[in-house]
């Protein structure tokens, strides 16, 4: 039996460059992983099973359980796994929680089924499952480039203490919409990735004039009331708040725990249900 956590992520960067040939967008994204996370437990059995405590996810297009069945049919592996997802992280968030459940389930079985196998022949098999599947190979801080598949690692991102919100608030197909909303007006040149990755590299603690999400652009049309849980943060003390991924999750840095704290418990008054983490996972 393996026990694995699988860890959020923010976008502290997400840049679309343009629309590719085969439709996907070229992005480019400074990513970090933070500390809250999804538990997964691995026992070997004959066959592939997930039993999650969301019944909803409990699903044949289950991430985890896809990452499973690929790494199977892959290697030729003969026997299978009983998995159990205990999820924590809010679903379609934009906090990247399928993709990370995914990634841990190939490393764990990796391990678990004696495969010897690295990142570098995970990867293939981390790209074919979704774009942002093979950053939660590495974790930490990285920035990814073509359609989120290609990660390049960062130095670790000095810690930082986060509070997040995320809104429970649904649009179907969410991040297809999002990327369909956009309009050649809202691409860039992945300048902003590039100044955060210079300010990583000389081991600075990122300024939020250098986040940027493209998404902004479009979330707060899509999900019309998205904008009262980001002044509700900016009520509660926050200086600046984000989107990571194609949203509705927000985000805010705050100076030390005992701040993250506060800003939560403001935010817990006003009856929203906050997540306080830190980067790291
Ligand atoms: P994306 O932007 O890629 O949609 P996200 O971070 O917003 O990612 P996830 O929590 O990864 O959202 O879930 C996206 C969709 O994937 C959900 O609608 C859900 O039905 C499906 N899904 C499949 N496997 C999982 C899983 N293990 N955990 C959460 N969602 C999953």
């Amino acid at each position: 039996m393996l026990t694995v956590r699988a860890y959020a992520k923010v976008n502290l960067t997400l840049e679309v460059l343009g629309k590719r040939a085969d439709g996907y967008h070229q992005i480019a994204s400074v990513m970090q992983t933070i500390d809250l996370s999804d538990e997964l437990t691995f026992t070997i059995s004959d066959e592939i099973n997930l039993r999650c405590n969301v019944p909803a996810l409990e699903t044949d297009t289950n991430l985890a359980l896809r990452a499973a069945s690929l790494l199977k049919e892959r290697t030729g592996y003969s026997g299978g796994v009983d998995i159990f997802l205990k999820k924590n992280i809010p679903v379609a968030s934009g906090m990247g929680g399928g993709s990370s459940d995914a990634a841990a389930t190939l490393k764990a079985l990796g391990r678990l089924w004696e495969l010897d196998l690295g990142n570098e022949e995970l990867q293939p098999l981390a790209s074919s499952l979704g774009s942002d599947v093979s950053f939660f190979l590495f974790g930490g801080t990285a920035i990814a480039e073509g359609r989120g598949e290609i990660v390049y690692e960062l130095p670790p991102m000095p810690t930082v203490h986060l509070v997040l919100l995320a809104p429970p608030l649904e649009i179907p197909d969410k991040t297809a919409t999002m990327y369909g909303r956009l309009t050649p007006e809202h691409f860039t040149k992945g300048e902003a990735s590039l100044s955060l990755q210079h300010c990583l590299e000389d081991g600075k603690e990122p300024d939020a004039k250098l986040l940027f999400n493209v998404f902004e652009g479009v979330a707060f049309d899509l999900f019309p009331s998205l904008e009262v849980y980001r002044r509700a943060m900016l009520e509660a003390g926050a200086d600046w708040v984000r989107l990571t991924g194609s949203g509705p999750a927000l985000y805010t840095f705050v100076a030390s725990r005992v701040e993250a704290l506060a800003l939560a418990e403001k935010l817990r008054e006003g009856g929203y249900e906050p997540y306080v983490a830190t980067t790291g996972g």
